[in-house]
């Protein structure tokens, strides 16, 4: 991938470049921090840049033939290294991740940011504890003492080193005497947990949370998200992309669940069923609630555009779209829509002001069922 790919951390990003540009590349690097806060992307991006052809001031070109292999993760000189759970008695001559690695393509292509749970299902072992075997540590020396294919760098990515135990060692001479632009660069998030003679050999370079401002911005560009939900999705994240896309994928399906029941039980003035809705959407908890609320002017707002003629604006998409421009939006009249904004506004200052939840929801139902007939 190439930087720009990479969410926000433009200053680990001008460092990093800084670096190749000045011939000044430590030879083994830790980037330390969450994956969710990029410290994989960040890494898959300065392998392309060290290997790319034609190299921007800025980032790798995208178009080379060490891009095109570096995208599709089989440039001959970039090597990954990560947690396996090894099947018994795995020779020590053979490369025990070799079965892995169409898995960690995959998943590398599905998301730069991916967790350790993730990977550990993706593999199919989800009960058992993964490592970084001996046979691993064998393989990635001999593999870094060949010469480079390309005659650039060669790239060893370690994800997780936090899994390499104290057979690891083995792996010091290599670290402190490696051959010529040999590159290591190890993704960690937990520092304690790694070898210390391993951590004493690496410069560590930490990977801080992202900016909100940042995530929103990828969220609105990569998953078409209404600006209003992006910021808020970005301001729940802790700075990490990973946490906002589950937050936004599983917000989004429950808003939407829940925000269709809610529209329905109004329309049918089922005041019963409202009020049951009411107590059980308080028990989602207070920031779920004012994110909902937020989630429903979204809503009301697009069908404003649809109303008035512009779909062009809308940034909806899936059945979201469908189902308000085909059945929420002509149902609804625009006289009504201005009012149910502002009452929705005012529950949610009056949830902020700690109103009771469960009061305010049952009235903000009966109040906008007088708008939806
Ligand atoms: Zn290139």
């Amino acid at each position: 991938m190439q930087f720009k790919d990479v969410v926000g951390q433009q200053r680990i990003k001008d460092k990093l470049v800084e670096g190749v540009r000045a011939g000044k590349v430590h030879h083994a690097q830790l980037f330390l921090g969450d994956t969710g806060h990029g410290s994989l992307a960040l890494a898959l991006a300065y392998a392309q840049y060290l290997n790319c052809q034609d190299p921007g001031p800025m980032d790798s070109c995208g178009q080379c033939g060490n891009c095109q292999k570096n995208y599709k993760l089989i440039h001959p000189d970039v090597h990954f290294s990560f947690p396996i759970v090894a099947t018994k008695s795995a020779n020590d001559d053979q490369d025990p991740k070799t079965g892995f690695y169409g898995q960690w393509r995959e998943l590398i292509q599905e998301t730069a940011y991916p967790s350790y749970n993730e990977w550990i299902k993706k593999i199919g072992q989800g009960e058992k504890q993964g490592n970084i075997p001996i046979s691993e540590a064998r393989s990635i020396i001999r593999k870094l003492s060949l010469k480079s294919h390309q005659g650039g760098y060669k790239v060893l990515i370690m994800w997780l080193p936090e899994f390499l135990g104290k057979e690891g060692n083995v792996l010091l001479k290599v670290l402190e005497e490696p051959s010529p632009a040999t590159l290591f660069v190890l993704v960690a998030e937990d520092e304690s947990q790694i070898l210390t003679t391993i951590l004493s050999r690496c410069q560590v370079i930490r990977i801080p949370r992202i900016a909100p401002a940042d995530i929103a911005q990828s969220l609105e560009q990569v998953f078409a998200t209404p600006p209003e939900r992006a910021t808020q999705t970005a301001a729940l994240s802790e700075g990490s992309f990973r946490r906002a896309i589950e937050i936004l994928q599983s917000g989004e399906d429950a808003f939407f669940v829940n925000f269709t029941k809610w529209v329905r039980l109004t329309f049918a003035h089922d005041y019963a069923a409202l009020h049951n809705w009411s107590n059980e959407t308080s028990g989602m908890g207070k920031e779920n609630i004012k994110n909902f609320l937020i989630y429903s002017l979204g809503i009301f707002r697009e069908c404003m555009l649809m109303k008035t003629g512009i779909h062009s604006l809308t940034k909806l998409v899936g059945q979201e779209l469908e189902w308000v421009r085909d059945k929420f939006s002509p149902n609804i009249a625009e006289s009504g829509l201005v009012p149910i904004v502002q009452l929705i506004n005012q529950a949610h200052y009056h949830i902020t002001r700690n109103a009771n939840v469960k009061v305010v929801l049952f009235d903000l139902s009966l109040q906008i069922s007088k708008y939806l007939r």
